[in-house]
C-alpha cells in the first residue's frame, strides 16, 4: 500500500485528510458520493488514493450503464445506499 502524501504536488502546501463530497458524473446522472480525500491547504487541490479513485470509477460506471441499485435516487442525483 502506498501512503498517504503529505505534500501537495503542484504547490508542496500541507496535506490533510478530510471528509469531501465528490461529484461523480456518468451518462445522464450524477452521484454525490462522501469520500476521504487529501486536501492542500495552500491552494486546495484534491488527492485520492488508489482504492477512492477505484471506488469513484466504479460508480461512474454503474451510472453509464444504469444499474444503480446500490446508490439511493434523489430526484436525478444517486447517493450512496
Ligand atoms: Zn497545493
Amino acid at each position: 500500500m502506498k501512503r498517504f502524501v503529505s505534500k501537495c504536488p503542484i504547490c508542496g502546501g500541507e496535506v490533510v485528510k478530510k471528509k469531501v463530497d465528490k461529484v461523480v458524473r456518468g451518462g445522464h446522472d450524477v452521484a454525490i458520493l462522501e469520500v476521504e480525500a487529501g486536501v492542500c491547504l495552500k491552494c486546495g487541490e484534491r488527492l485520492y488514493t488508489k482504492a477512492t479513485q477505484e471506488e469513484l470509477q466504479k460508480t461512474r460506471d454503474r451510472l453509464r450503464s444504469g444499474s444503480t441499485k446500490t446508490l439511493k435516487r434523489v430526484g436525478n442525483t444517486y447517493i450512496p445506499a
